[in-house]
């Protein structure tokens, strides 16, 4: 296991998701960096998309191979849905644009 959360520190990383993404510093330039989200066993327990990957640890205690596709399908979905912690404005203005135009 990855360790503890930084969040509240005594929960349990199950998976962290690096994400690269820009954002604009305080002089106004771009700068790419990653951003790094976590599932906590005790944060994201009753997150929509987190949740049922807590749920399928604490179910299952280790990824077991008969198991490994569903849990692959838990983090794929994860993985659509997660945001950087520092969100990229124009990537969520792309996405409500499309939302808007109905490619979505
Ligand atoms: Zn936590």
């Amino acid at each position: 296991m990855t360790g503890a959360c930084p969040r509240c520190r005594t929960g349990e990383v199950l998976a962290v998701l690096r994400l690269p993404h820009t954002w604009t510093n305080a002089a106004g330039r771009p700068v790419r960096g990653v951003g790094e989200v976590l599932v906590c066993a005790r944060c994201d327990a009753d997150d929509p998309v987190a949740g049922p990957i807590v749920t399928y640890f604490a179910v299952h205690g280790t990824v077991r191979p008969p198991h490994a596709a569903a849990l692959a399908r838990l983090l794929r979905h994860w993985i659509t849905h997660a945001r950087p912690p520092r969100p990229d404005e124009d990537a969520l203005r792309a996405e409500t644009e499309s939302w808007h135009r109905g490619d979505l």
